[in-house]
């Protein structure tokens, strides 16, 4: 049995159902955490399609697992469906619930013969919230033998690097007073904001090379008669692994100490995000991919590129062999721009869709059938993590 063949026809059986979930996600944007219609959406299809369908996985409503099959292997695919403030789905993430959702209902009629499992996870909040730092936190991937999803982009991309993230924001207090009349009353909160800022940028000259810290006054003060009693800083921070962030970040908090006593504020921080975990492309799981791509006609695929971004499939990355490829909606487009929010509901964007979906599909085909490509990519996933931790 050409199984690949048999899955490739189950899915362009089901194109216009997989067009059509795209373009009504795509067309009513809902922001992270409060994808509600998506969610009902995906995990409905899914519902009909015989998947055993749990909703408000992890204590997060609009997350949700449709399960079909037992035992193992055990194949996730991933769905994110969240979209960006004003620009809507300009990521394209209404492409990526369909692709995992496709990939799901195409191997469905041969799951049975196949064996093993297949598990949809919905994934709420990629943009702002990391959803999937929850859902591996609440052992959503403890079972899992492999992770896969889709990412929309301008080029075809299998293997990105992405940064760890630190989301802090810096709080400072100081005492208001009227700024002409009595300044020696005053303590002024925002020169702590600044003393930070210009802190910071002195230990860049010392950061490594591809550390990206950026920053936000996001209070400064009410009028400039008044000296500001509170404001407020909002940074991220990233590095291209966990360990490196770590180092960084302390380095961060021990400057906004310091900017605080140099100037008699006092200043309290926490995580205004949940940070995330450098990605860890499983190598093995990115060339079969590939491979499969290739099979679907795909030719111009650059195998390797280096992301100054970060994403929380780097943390399900870290607890299990995980992809994260990349599929061109459009040459020159760049994500979170209202161009990439016209592509991603257009015909260039519903293809890749359709081919993703296959491409999923065709590369769990390989998990479920080849037992020496499972063993050999779970081996490369405890190979990395075990020499990342020397
Ligand atoms: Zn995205």
């Amino acid at each position: 049995m050409n199984w690949k063949h048999q899955v490739g026809l189950e899915i362009d059986a089901r194109r216009a159902v997989l067009e059509q979930m795209a373009l009504t996600i795509g067309n009513n944007p809902e922001l992270g955490f409060a994808e509600v219609k998506a969610a009902r959406l995906l995990s409905g299809v899914l519902e009909e399609a015989g998947f055993q369908v749990t909703r408000g996985i992890a204590g997060l409503e609009t997350a949700f697992r449709g399960v079909l099959g037992q035992g193992r292997p055990n194949i996730a695919l991933l769905c994110e469906y969240d979209a960006l403030p004003e620009l809507g789905h300009a990521c394209g993430h209404n492409l990526i619930g369909t692709a995992s959702v496709g990939a799901a209902l195409g191997l469905a009629p041969s799951l049975e013969q196949l064996g093993g499992r297949i598990t949809v996870l919905g994934t709420p909040a990629e943009e702002t919230g990391s959803g999937k730092v929850i859902l591996v936190n609440a052992g959503c991937f403890a079972d899992v033998d492999a992770a896969m999803m889709f990412h929309p982009a301008a080029d075809n991309l299998l293997m990105a690097t992405s940064n760890a993230l630190d989301a802090y924001e810096f709080e400072f207090t100081g005492k208001a007073a009227h700024a002409a009349d009595s300044p020696e009353e005053g303590i002024n909160a925002l020169d702590g904001v600044i003393a930070l800022f210009n802190g910071v940028n002195a230990l860049r000259e010392h950061l490594p090379d591809q550390a990206r810290i950026h920053g936000i006054i996001s209070e400064g003060g009410q009028a400039p008669n008044v000296v500001p009693a509170k404001a407020a800083a909002r940074f991220y921070i990233r590095a291209p692994r966990r360990a490196i962030l770590n180092d960084i970040t302390a380095k961060i908090l021990k400057v906004a100490e310091g900017a605080a006593l140099m100037t008699g504020t006092a200043v309290r921080w926490h995580e205004f995000e949940l940070g995330t975990d450098h990605m860890l492309t499983n190598q093995g799981l990115a060339l079969a991919f590939g491979s499969n791509m290739q099979r679907l006609g795909v030719e111009d695929i650059e195998e390797f590129a280096e992301g100054m971004g970060s994403s929380d499939m780097g943390n399900v990355s870290q607890v299990v062999p995980a992809i994260h490829p990349y599929l061109s909606i459009g040459q020159g487009l760049v994500a979170h721009t209202p161009k990439f929010a016209r592509a991603s509901v257009s015909e260039g964007g519903l293809q890749a869709a359709v081919l993703a979906a296959k491409a999923l599909a065709y590369t769990a085909v390989d998990l479920l059938t080849d037992p020496l490509l499972l063993q050999a990519i779970q081996e490369e996933h405890t190979r990395r993590k075990e020499s990342e931790q020397l």
